[in-house]
């Protein structure tokens, strides 16, 4: 064989491997069970939760692909023995909403008034034809209570913090909090600045989740956790905002700022991954966003 044609073969070998190793990932969505009726679910990049009611499952936020869409919801239907009746979106992001499109058309979807408007304004390419029946249908602006059977969920929005729109969910029965992308556990978050987030504003945010009632802590990407393991997430948000002002007083440079060593509450943070592929989210990332908030250096799109 001439060398080229050598090359050409292992290239032709690597891609279709790579291929299939991001199709097997994709596919492969691991449970954890939190009580009788709460699961959650892990899969590439994100964490959705499934919660048993008397009269059907509840999904909370779908992944990023319309085929883990369809896994979530059969794993819904397998665990509660029930349709799904509800779907809540946390926030606008793909990796919490590229799914629902796998679900039943008419199936109620709930999200905040702002969610919506940034799938509609942000992705809108994606949420064209017969995807957009699954977009949400039912959104609130400051809270939202629906009892479903013998479950009571409380949707609340606290203010600003990964964009300016995210909900969580309180499940009252279960004591437990959903937090979505509001707290990444044991990583770098994602600061969605041009769809008004806000590091300054998170650990606000943060305290108005600690004053409502939970014990069981779901985040948006990592482990479950406890308030405990919240409070560590809002130390690291903390020091990042406290990073931004002194950005703003030193009139610190850029460069410097990404330097800074006054970030050490990150200890043990890993990067979230696509299937082991970087995506960016890392401590030079979190730094680079404190300080252009901080700064004026973005652009609000939304
Ligand atoms: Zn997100």
């Amino acid at each position: 064989m001439k060398l080229w044609k050598k090359l050409l073969f292992a290239a032709v070998i690597i891609v279709v491997a790579a291929a299939l190793y991001l199709l097997i990932s994709i596919r492969s969505i691991s449970v954890e069970q939190v009580s009788p009726d709460l699961h959650v679910l892990f899969g590439v990049g994100s964490n959705t939760t499934v919660l048993n009611t008397d009269v059907g499952a509840v999904v909370i936020d779908s992944m990023t692909f319309p085929m883990q869409g369809a896994l979530i919801r059969r794993m819904a239907e397998e665990l509660t023995g029930k349709p799904v009746v509800l779907l809540i979106n946390t926030h606008y992001h793909l990796d919490h909403t590229h799914g629902n499109p796998a679900f039943q058309e008419g199936t109620r979807v709930v999200s905040t008034e702002r969610t919506l408007s940034h799938l509609k304004a942000l992705d809108a390419s994606f949420w064209e034809g017969d995807r957009a029946k699954l977009l949400p249908n039912d959104t609130f602006d400051d809270e939202l209570k629906i009892e479903l059977g013998n479950k009571t969920i409380t949707l609340k929005t606290l203010g600003r913090g990964h964009t300016d729109g995210d909900l969580v969910a309180v499940i009252e029965e279960e004591k437990t909090i959903v937090m979505g992308d509001l707290f990444f556990n044991q990583h770098y978050p994602n600061i969605d600045l041009e769809a008004g987030g806000s590091v300054q504003e998170w650990p606000a945010t943060l305290d108005a989740a600690f004053a409502l009632e939970f014990e069981t802590v779901v985040p948006g990407h990592g482990l479950i956790t406890d308030r405990l393991g919240m409070r560590d997430f809002q130390r690291f948000m903390g020091q990042l905002a406290t990073i931004g002002q002194m950005a703003v007083i030193d009139e610190t440079p850029l460069e410097e700022a990404l330097n800074s060593d006054q970030l050490n509450a990150d200890k043990g943070y890993t990067e979230v991954t696509l299937a082991g592929i970087s995506i960016g989210l890392n401590r030079e990332f979190v730094l680079r966003r404190a300080w252009q908030e901080s700064t004026g250096n973005f652009t609000r799109k939304n």
